[in-house]
């Protein structure tokens, strides 16, 4: 008998999460039927977007229902399979969601594949948010050498591939980041050009020093203030893919002056493209492609990555609330139990 713990959805948040928001069960893994799995789960990935979830607002993903199992892409070992493509101790990509074990389908599942670099690497850097970061710029940002490219959130896994892809393709990376140890591994060890401290008080004065040509993609992962320092320093044509606000998933901080008239009339006047999207609109096109371009960059050690690991599924809830105020400093993972 193998025991199973969750954490579920306890009750929905008003502004930022706290540990009530969640609740640890425990139960039994049940035995997979055929064409089952049933999984180990080793590291869960903690991710932004699941802010979202925990509301009932209307979104693109339906929300957690009260009582459910928190929702997350996992890395898991196979214990054992009813499934022709899986074997047991195959290391599988899951959505099982924030819990030890699990019992999927097998068509849910897949293999990990890393090109050789660290098997952690599948929830990051060569996972969803590097590919997040890979096609947003690609397809949207459409970078030409001599651009000037703006991310924030420069140090975590979508920033820091956006700024190094930028780097690779000849245009000219300017991170945004939130503190002095950030900003440091933003420009030295990720080699971007410029990187500017979101906490300065004098953010818009600094961000422009920095762009002295202006911007001509500016990869929204914040919203809030950032976006208003960046948007009167886009130059004629620029590109916004529009990826993530996390500024404001805890609470709107748009309120006080509608800038809306304003923001479209620059929109008109500059000929900006504005785009929005969700990283799996492009999957089908784009995600091989994305494994073999950066996968081996990654192995090599010629596209560097940070990852910042919790110990425990308890600690998930904390680590995620603090992920919303920038208290991780890297991918942010959580390593269920001791491999
Ligand atoms: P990170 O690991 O970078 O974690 C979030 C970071 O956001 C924090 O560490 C913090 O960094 C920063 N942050 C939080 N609050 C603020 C604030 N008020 N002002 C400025 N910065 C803040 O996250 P990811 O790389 O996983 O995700 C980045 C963005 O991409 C998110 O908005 C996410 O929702 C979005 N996303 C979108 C996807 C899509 O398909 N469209 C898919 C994946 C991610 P710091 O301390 O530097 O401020």
């Amino acid at each position: 008998m193998t025991a199973l713990r969750r954490i579920v959805l306890n009750s929905r948040p008003q502004g930022v999460p706290t540990s009530d928001n969640f609740r640890l069960e425990e139960s039994t893994l049940p035995e997979p039927n055929d064409g089952e799995v049933s999984l180990r789960v080793r590291y869960l990935s903690l991710d932004p977007y699941m802010r979202g979830r925990m509301s009932d607002a209307k979104s693109y993903a339906p929300p957690v229902p009260l009582g459910g199992v928190m929702a997350g892409e996992t890395l898991c070992e196979v214990l054992a399979s009813r499934h022709a493509g899986f074997s047991t101790g195959d290391t599988v990509l899951a959505a099982t969601g924030w819990c030890s074990h699990a019992v999927l389908s097998g068509d849910s599942v897949r293999h990990a594949d890393t090109h050789g670099a660290a098997i952690t690497t599948a929830l990051g850097v060569l996972g969803m948010p590097g590919f997040t970061a890979y096609s947003g710029l690609k397809i949207i940002g459409q970078p030409k050498a001599g651009d000037t490219v703006v991310v924030a959130a420069a140090s975590g896994p979508v920033g820091s591939l956006v700024g190094q892809l930028a780097k690779l393709y000849g245009a000219r990376a300017v991170g945004i980041a939130g503190g002095a140890d950030k900003c440091r591994y933003v420009k030295e060890t990720l080699g971007f050009d410029a990187v500017i401290d979101h906490r300065s008080p004098n953010l818009a004065a600094d961000l422009q020093a920095a762009c002295p040509k202006g911007i001509d993609v500016y990869f929204e992962n914040v919203g809030g203030a950032i976006w208003e320092a960046v948007f009167p320093l886009l130059n004629q044509y620029a590109r916004v893919p529009v990826c993530g606000l996390v500024a404001e998933y805890n609470a709107p901080v748009s309120a006080g002056h509608d800038r809306l008239p304003a923001v479209m009339s620059a929109i008109l006047r500059r000929s900006l493209q504005v785009r929005g999207f969700i990283n799996y609109e492009f999957t089908d096109d784009y995600f091989s492609t994305f494994q073999r371009e950066i996968g081996p960059r990654v192995a090599a050690g010629e596209i560097k990555y940070r990852e910042d690991i919790v110990d425990g599924l308890d600690n998930a809830p904390e680590a995620f609330i603090g992920m919303l105020s920038g208290r991780n400093f890297g991918k942010l993972l959580v390593r269920v139990e001791a491999d």
